[in-house]
């Protein structure tokens, strides 16, 4: 037994004062290693008491020879880290970048995806990303789509005026390059494709919207709609990105669009279709069909909830047509067992997603926290060992007052984070 009396105390002090500076200055000190004990620790299916080991950063399978910090967990719940998988709010604009930080781990959220950054704005929090004692995030920077369509006319004409103060006057087209590569056509994917890697982007994003309307008259619709590649392109530019070492993500809207990106091969879809709506006339392009999720589970791809968009719906009469359209679809992809995973799009956490997709009645608290915790995470950084409590995996996860099955609550009470073989500071 390498058990000292005093290692003994230690640990417990640290978790019951977590408002002091303890797990601060624990952070200061080498990597140690930790036996955990008197933790339930989640499995995936339920919680289990158990003694947990962690070296070098990672949980390991046997008891190692020495152990220098032994830590009492009192019996409380222990669940991997929650992510993010779909925010721009993780852009380095507007609040400083330590509070941007700060508030997703104080969620409790240790990973997170920005699938549409602006690097020139990015530069500004990246170097403080990617740390044990930090967030770790991916971004895609600009997305590719076509000329004049989303997130392009977004960019130009809405985002463009109110970043004037930071870049001074811009003219139309500023973003180019910069939040959106336009691609119309095979060449202009060869002449930009350098370009666009030249940035270093962790995966490609791609824009897919309305795309069984492409080639044909403009819908009757009085409301425009929004517009991305031209499909026939999706193809090559999955080619292209794999080749590269780069997954690609797809901006998705209709089912039609669902289903298109799925047979080009990529990788995962940053929407679930059926998250807006504007005229009740289009509702049907958003339901999926049981082919849809079939597919989807069969490829594997990860497709990002996004829900909470409802709440933008302008019209209000037509919210019980997409959160019925919303609640089909999530059953479906469930009941095929297609890898969903947890991203808000809209807001500043993920907390807001969670609750508008337990609006919807459709996961236990079980299978949410599966969404939660292991599809979302390895989601965002597919190449790495995260989201489970297992020997081998990144030694990563929050310390919850009470069992968050019983009562979901619970996710909010977490004591203590801990984050590839270190506690990390305490919020309040
Ligand atoms: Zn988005």
């Amino acid at each position: 037994m390498n058990r000292k009396f005093t290692m003994l105390l230690l640990p417990v002090i640290i978790l019951l004062a977590s408002h002091t500076n303890a797990f601060a200055q624990q952070f200061a000190e080498k990597n140690k290693v930790y036996a955990f004990e008197n933790g339930q620790w989640f499995n995936g299916e339920k919680f289990v008491r158990k003694t947990v080991y962690v070296k070098d950063g990672y949980f390991v399978n046997t008891k190692p020879a020495v152990i220098d910090t032994l830590v009492n967990l009192q019996n409380k719940f222990i669940i991997p880290p929650f992510s993010e998988s779909h925010t721009h709010h993780l852009e380095g604009v507007g609040a400083p970048p330590q509070e941007l930080i700060d508030s997703y781990l104080k969620d409790g959220v240790f990973y997170v995806k920005n699938p549409n950054n602006v690097r020139f704005f990015t530069k500004n929090i990246i170097d403080q990303l990617n740390q044990p004692n930090s967030l770790d995030a991916s971004f895609a920077n600009g997305g590719l789509t076509i000329s004049e369509g989303h997130p392009m006319v977004l960019f130009e004409d809405q985002v463009r005026p109110s970043i004037e103060p930071m870049t001074g006057k811009t003219e139309r087209g500023w973003f180019n390059g910069k939040a959106y590569y336009t691609i119309n056509n095979e060449k202009e994917l060869e002449d930009k494709w350098q370009t666009i890697l030249a940035d270093k982007p962790d995966f490609i994003k791609t824009y897919l919207i309305n795309s069984e309307d492409i080639g044909k008259p403009s819908s009757s619709s009085k409301y425009k709609l929004r517009a991305g590649l031209d499909p026939s392109l999706l193809p090559l530019i999955v080619a292209k990105a794999h080749n590269a070492g780069l997954r690609v993500a797809t901006h998705v809207e209709t089912a039609y669009d669902f289903r298109t990106a799925i047979m080009a091969g990529v990788d995962e879809l940053a929407h679930m279709p059926g998250f807006y709506l504007f005229d009740a006339a289009y509702s049907s392009r958003y339901q999926l069909t049981e082919d849809d999720a079939k597919l989807a589970a069969v490829k594997k791809v990860f497709i990002t909830t996004t829900l909470m968009s409802r709440t933008l719906v302008e019209d209000k009469s037509l919210l019980p047509i997409v959160a019925d359209t919303q609640k089909k679809n999530l059953l479906l992809l469930k009941k095929y067992g297609a890898r969903i995973a947890i991203g808000s799009d809209h807001s500043d956490s993920p907390v807001d997603e969670i609750k508008a997709i337990r609006e919807l009645n459709v996961f236990t608290n079980t299978e949410l926290l599966k969404l939660w915790c292991e599809n979302s995470a390895q989601s965002i950084f597919p190449k790495r060992k995260i989201g489970l409590l297992e020997p081998g995996y990144e030694a990563s996860f929050l310390v919850l007052e009470g069992d968050p099955v019983a009562d979901w609550n619970n996710t909010a009470k977490i004591i203590s984070r801990f984050k590839q073989g270190y506690f990390m500071k305490a919020f309040r």
